[in-house]
Formats: C-alpha cells, sequence, structure tokens
C-alpha cells in the first residue's frame, strides 16, 4: 500500500553500521547501555529487555529498577542497581518503558538525561510530550499500532490503515525517531526524509515479549553510537531475521529470539 514508498536496507547496509569492536576498544568505549524496565508484575519484561541488549554490540549493559534478582539469575554479566536512572553512573544510551508499569519517575529521569533515549511500551504512555520535543539528545519511540493510535488519539484501526502517514505523524508531534512495529516495521525521523521499512520479519514474532527483545538490541545499537534511525531499522532488521531462525517453522517463545540474534548478525556480516 502506501508503504512502497519506503526505503528498505539491504544485508550489506546492515553490515557496514553493524559496531565491531577493534585492538583500542574497551568495555567503556563500546558503549554501555542502560535499562530502566520490568516491575514486580512484570519483571520478565526487564530479562528480556536486558537479553536483546547483551546481543546488540554494546560493551555493557547496566539494569535499573525492581527486577534486578531476575535479571541477574539470567544474565550475571548485567550490572545492576536499584538507585534509578539519575544514579545510575555512566550509560551512552537508555531503553526506558518495557514492563515499567506506572514508574513515571524512571521515565521523566531518563528523558531528562543528554543522551540517547528510547522510549517503549509503558514509557510511551508516561512520556510527556514536551519532555521529549525539548531533548536535545535523540529519541527513538517504539510503538506497536495499538500503543501509536493512543498517543494520536485515533483508532488502531486508523494507523493500520496508514501506517506510512502514522510513523510520520508522531514522528513530528514528538521532534523524534518513530519505530513502527507490526508484520513490517516502519522507521521515520522528524523533518521528513526518506522512511525505512523493514520485512525481514515472520508472523512467529507475534508473541509475548517479543518486542521487549527488540528495544534492547536497539538500545544496545544506539549505545554503540548508531543513530536512532539505523539503530531502529538494523535492529528491526537483525530482530526479524533472528525470528525467522529461531522459529524456523515451529511456535517459539521471545527469548528463543534474543538466542538467535548471534546467528542474525553472523549471517548479515
Ligand atoms: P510487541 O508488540 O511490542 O511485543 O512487538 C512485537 C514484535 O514482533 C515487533 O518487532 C513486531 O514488528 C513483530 N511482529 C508482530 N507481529 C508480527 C507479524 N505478524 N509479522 C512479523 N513481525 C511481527
Ligand atoms: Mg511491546
Amino acid at each position: 500500500p502506501d508503504e512502497a514508498e519506503a526505503e528498505a536496507l539491504q544485508h550489506a547496509d546492515v553490515a557496514a553500521l553493524l559496531p565491531v569492536p577493534g585492538a583500542e576498544s574497551d568495555k567503556y568505549r563500546r558503549g554501555v547501555v542502560g535499562i530502566a524496565a520490568g516491575s514486580s508484575r512484570y519483571p520478565g519484561a526487564a530479562v528480556l529487555a536486558v537479553a536483546g541488549a547483551l546481543r546488540g554490540g554494546a560493551g555493557a549493559v547496566r539494569y535499573v529498577g525492581p527486577a534486578g534478582d531476575a535479571v541477574i539469575a539470567r544474565f550475571p554479566e548485567t550490572l545492576v542497581s536499584d538507585q534509578g536512572p539519575k544514579r545510575a553512573g555512566r550509560v551512552q544510551a537508555w531503553v526506558v518503558g518495557p514492563g515499567a508499569g506506572d514508574d513515571a519517575q524512571s521515565v521523566a529521569e531518563v528523558l531528562a538525561q543528554d543522551v540517547p533515549v528510547l522510549v517503549d511500551a509503558d514509557g510511551l504512555r508516561l512520556a510527556d510530550r514536551d519532555l521529549v520535543r525539548a531533548r536535545k539528545a535523540p529519541t527513538l519511540m517504539t510503538p506497536h499500532a495499538g500503543e501509536a493510535a493512543a498517543l494520536l488519539g485515533v483508532s488502531r484501526g486508523s494507523v493500520e490503515a496508514a501506517r506510512l502517514h502514522s510513523v510520520r505523524e508522531l514522528a513530528e508531534r514528538y521532534g523524534a525517531t518513530v519505530l513502527l512495529k507490526g508484520s513490517t516495521t516502519l522507521v521515520a525521523s522528524p523533518g521528513g526524509g526518506p522512511v525505512r521499512v523493514n520485512a525481514t520479519g515472520t508472523s512467529w514474532l507475534a508473541t509475548a515479549g517479543s518486542g521487549d527483545v527488540l528495544s534492547g538490541l536497539a538500545g544496545s545499537l544506539l549505545a554503540a553510537g548508531l543513530s536512532a534511525l539505523d539503530a531502529g531499522s538494523v535492529a528491526a532488521y537483525l530482530h526479524g531475521l533472528a525470528g525467522r531462525f529461531a522459529a524456523d517453522g515451529a511456535p517459539m517463545g521471545a527469548h528463543d529470539v534474543s538466542e538467535s540474534i548471534r546467528s542474525a548478525w553472523r549471517d548479515v556480516m
């Protein structure tokens, strides 16, 4: 439909954008990604976002929130803190929102920092539009159609009927890069410019938690220094491919997707 005018990244484009460490690299220079996600009700969202972030190319993953024990049990390499995003220490990019419940405070603290921020899930609802608009560092918002509809104040159906228009409209309203999820993924930056489309995915990705993995993955790429447009579209590309590899024609869980990101990365390289 109207998505025909969007541009798709190819394998070679993605390969050229993936962050690869060199002899001069150390974990801090590779980037530290902060994950402010999860709640006592949804600790798994934190685990899945961290799972995605660990495979995204940042040198370290810092987790801030109430699910630290669950995160550490699964991923002992995570730097965990319960002090809140403001006191978290060095972070080059933040992911805020997956499973966050009503933690508006963390969302505001993250948005106040002058580093790239990815806002997903509950964070989209809690993010103040003026605060987002006032940011100088890049913001990447990652709604599915229902979340995009809520932000635009329209029905889900009208977003689905005009996805290209909707993603552009959201980017302008928030002054942010917006990644609209669905059977294909669209990524638009504010100020016009070409919209990116990704179709590497599979319908098996329509499973709980798969968006949380994408958030962590894209946040890691932001921390490694990619622009919001590149981080979003490269993450969608790898996530889609990882979904295909993980599913291989059978049902899967979101953690399976996170475990196939490394295969997707190798396939692209
Ligand atoms: P979320 O709704 O936040 O869990 O995100 C779901 C993820 O799965 C996004 O990356 C979507 O693009 C992807 N996804 C959902 N449904 C489909 C589908 N039918 N085909 C391909 N990818 C999908
Ligand atoms: Mg989601």
